[in-house]
């Protein structure tokens, strides 16, 4: 084969998608476009730019005209994200609320309120289609009572898989088929375009909240969806009337995210692998749950007190959110899932004694260690006692000491 014509792996798009252009301006690094808004001489000519972007979402290749309708920073994060999932495009948001909002908000713009949601969600996904706050409805079932639930109004599906916190995972080709002409959203947060690409198997909408692993660092808040052109147009005039943009500087820091994505992902999942045969393998815990396709979070239900393995981790940051370089852990039904009405919560598998710990690229013996001692000591009535939390002591400058097992 030509072998130009030979399309690019995965591993090179994500360093260089979005950046093609960059040689021949004289550039390395994607520079960073901060203006609000674009001088602009010819009033008549934006006229008409105006009223195709206000009308049909369609963005040409003029100069950008303002900050609110679009962004030249923000474009290389939206088309390298498209590359990496395989769609047409993709259209970026101020965090992932504010692209599901903004989904939502094009289906109920058409006509269709009725979702049709398969729990779990996040946990404020779940609000927000429990709550209606949009003037949508949802009828919440399993994969399995999909079909069954779709009448005529229904806009959309909605799916995380793995999901958030369980790492429940949804056959997603059969989903696709339950759904019919109905457009699928796949939640693709946890898997990411490594793991997982939706679009392969059908669904019209991918969902990321790319403050999570896009970003990587736990520094920005983002989210994106990636999508065809033709449903591109309604999001982009969405978020043009509503505001939800993303700043360039976190399109700058998404898209160098991006750059280290696979090598992240899949340095943090063969960590995480190991330490869920560890915690499998371990008494004090009850279940662990880690998805078929594999990824950096793991799930995990314990006999002792989770409140005690938060207070009682050191080198795992006991917070929500997860995705990042650094390891993770919370305690959904205090944080993330909080939201969720408690018997709905359950009903969905997330169990009051369920931790979810997002897995870094710290070393695995290190963080064994750490969840070890957090996990505490059986006593011998099988009752646990978490060891007390090993806080790093701060010394006067400010230089925190290396801690005895950092020494080590
Ligand atoms: C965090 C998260 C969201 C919401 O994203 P924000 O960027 O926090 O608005 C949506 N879906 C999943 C699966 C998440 O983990």
């Amino acid at each position: 084969m030509d072998d130009t014509l030979r399309p690019r792996a995965f591993a090179t798009e994500a360093v260089h998608a979005g950046r093609e252009d960059l040689a021949a301006l004289g550039l390395h690094a994607a520079p960073i476009d901060l203006s609000t808004t674009y001088p602009s001489a010819d009033s008549r000519a934006e006229a008409a730019r105006v009223d195709l972007f206000a009308a049909h979402g369609v963005v040409d290749d003029g100069p950008p005209v303002y900050g609110r309708l679009g962004n030249p920073t923000v474009a290389r994060f939206e088309t390298a994200l498209a590359r990496l999932e395989g769609t047409d495009t993709a259209v970026a948001f101020a965090s992932g609320m504010a692209a599901l909002t903004a989904v939502l908000l094009v289906r109920i713009a058409a006509g269709l309120r009725h979702v049709v949601a398969v729990r779990p969600l996040y946990g404020c996904s779940d609000h927000l289609l429990t709550a209606g706050a949009l003037g949508s409805e949802v009828t919440w079932t399993g994969p399995a009572g999909v079909a069954e639930a779709i009448r005529p109004g229904t806009g959309l599906v909605m799916v995380e898989s793995p999901a958030n916190p369980t790492l429940a995972e949804v056959e997603l080709r059969a989903l696709v088929h339950a759904c019919g002409s109905v457009p699928l959203l796949v939640d693709n947060t946890f898997a990411t375009p490594v793991l997982q690409r939706p679009l392969e198997s059908g669904a019209r909408l991918v969902l990321h909240s790319a403050t999570k692993y896009l970003g990587g660092h736990g520094d920005v808040l983002g989210g994106v969806v990636a999508c065809d052109e033709l449903f591109a147009r309604e999001l982009r005039k969405v978020r043009f009337a509503t505001g939800g943009v993303l700043h360039p500087l976190a399109g700058y820091l998404l898209l160098r995210g991006l750059a280290t994505l696979p090598v992240r992902v899949r340095a943090a999942s063969a960590t995480a692998a190991e330490l869920a045969r560890r915690l499998a393998a371990d008494p004090r815990v009850t279940r662990v749950h880690y998805p078929r396709i594999g990824g950096a979070m793991i799930a995990f239900e314990i006999a002792g007190d989770p409140h005690a393995v938060i207070a009682g981790v050191d080198l795992v940051t006991p917070a929500v959110s997860l995705g990042s370089v650094d390891s993770l852990i919370q305690h959904p039904a205090s944080i993330s899932h909080r939201v969720v009405a408690a018997g709905d919560r359950r009903a969905a598998g997330v169990d009051d004694k369920l931790l979810r710990l997002s897995v870094g690229l710290e070393d695995v013996e290190d963080l064994w260690a750490d969840l070890d001692r957090a996990l505490g000591t059986p006593s011998p009535g099988g009752h646990l006692s978490a060891v007390p939390p090993l806080r790093t002591p701060r010394t006067a400058t400010g230089t925190p000491p290396l801690s005895p097992r950092a020494a080590r």
